[in-house]
């Protein structure tokens, strides 16, 4: 991480003092209520959940300083990402997705957005360096792709489509504000999964939207508003406390991903290997210039299904789950859910587990 990403993780610690008077609680306090007292409604101040609520004051002040932008909680990451296409897509106009990015928001722009007269195209990431986006008016990034981990050129594809009139959104979830900055590379809008690292412990989905455009942002908090798709407060109190760790846990899931993946390379169990961090790896110039660490995701394809399923069930220190980010290493073999990879691919999320026990697990896991 660079200076000034640490120093907003540690301005992040810090950032109810200011608000703390004589004898009030260190700990954001978690506020369950629906209603506010209201003699008056011009006087300001909460209101109605709905609308606000002083839990997600204390996230969103978090989430506001790693982003260095506005930032507004959402119940998921797919609420966070739909939210910022409904306030940017017009009927009639065309968005650019990935077609090898997340699936639930291709499967969200099919359903939703297809029927109301949005022409949605998809483009491998690889593509996105040399294509066209005439006439688009979302250009969507997702870097590095979840799961394969192919990059975008954020600055590059960004500046050519705002020149075009488009608006950029980038999925940041992979990365987190703390390793990748779409915003200072040109993106309009940053959604992400919270569900992830920043929350981190397996516990709670949450999501986020941030970006420097006020009125764009306005649309945001208005979908949120309106469709009634807010956070819990007791969730938004699971991601304050998660987000306070975050540093630290990605400084050691990257750390020990890194380890893994070198110790990976070559292994005879193992087609294939994919860790950007690696300079053999097809992206690691672009990963090196984009980012500020090289993640915690490793791609490890076996030579089949049965081999790569196999591993994750020999492995005790594999969670054998469908999400990734959290302390616990996990894997998964993509395939089974129809992703685009070779039938013996696993996402291996890497955790904080001390590196020479885990490291241990897996090379026992990858012996015939
Ligand atoms: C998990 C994920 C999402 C969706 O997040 P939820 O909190 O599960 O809704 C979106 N984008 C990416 C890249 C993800 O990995």
């Amino acid at each position: 991480m660079r200076d000034e990403d640490l120093q907003r993780a540690a301005m992040m610690l810090h950032h109810r003092k200011k608000y703390l008077a004589q004898g009030g609680p260190i700990a954001a306090p978690i506020v369950m209520s629906s209603a506010y007292h209201l003699p008056q409604v011009q006087a300001g101040g909460h209101f109605y959940t709905r609308a606000g609520n002083p839990t997600w004051d204390a996230v969103e002040a978090q989430l506001t300083l790693l982003e260095d932008a506005p930032a507004l909680a959402f119940p998921s990451g797919m609420a966070a990402i739909s939210a910022a296409l409904m306030a940017c897509v017009q009927g009639g106009g065309r968005v650019v997705l990935p077609s090898d990015g997340y699936y639930v928001t291709r499967v969200f722009a099919d359903n939703f957005l297809r029927p109301l007269g949005v022409s949605v195209t998809y483009l491998p990431a690889k593509d996105y360096a040399l294509a066209n986006f005439a006439g688009a008016g979302v250009v969507y990034i997702e870097t590095p792709t979840n799961p394969v981990l192919d990059m975008i050129d954020i600055p590059a594809v960004a500046a050519r489509a705002r020149a075009l009139g488009a608006k950029v959104i980038v999925d940041n979830t992979t990365m987190t504000p703390l390793l990748q900055r779409p915003l200072d590379l040109g993106a309009d809008l940053v959604v992400a999964a919270d569900t992830k690292a920043p929350a981190g412990h397996g516990d709670v989905l949450f999501g986020h939207v941030a970006g420097r455009d006020a009125a764009l942002m306005t649309r945001v908090s208005d979908w949120r508003r309106m469709s009634g798709a807010i956070p819990s407060p007791f969730d938004a109190w699971l991601v304050h406390r998660g987000l306070e760790t975050l540093e630290v846990r990605l400084t050691r899931m990257c750390a020990n991903a890194g380890a893994i993946a070198q110790r990976l390379q070559g292994h005879k169990a193992l087609v294939s290997l994919r860790y950007l961090g690696l300079p053999e790896d097809p992206d690691y110039a672009l990963a090196a210039r984009q980012m500020a660490g090289f993640g915690f995701l490793v791609g490890m394809t076996f030579a089949d299904e049965t081999a790569a399923e196999r591993f994750l069930s020999r492995c005790p220190m594999i969670q054998q789950a469908t999400s990734f980010g959290g302390v616990h290493t996990s894997g998964e073999r993509r395939a089974r859910w129809g992703d685009s990879v070779p039938l013996g691919f696993v996402r291996l999320s890497v955790g904080i587990e001390p590196l020479g026990p885990l490291w241990a697990a897996i090379a026992a896991a990858l012996i015939d």
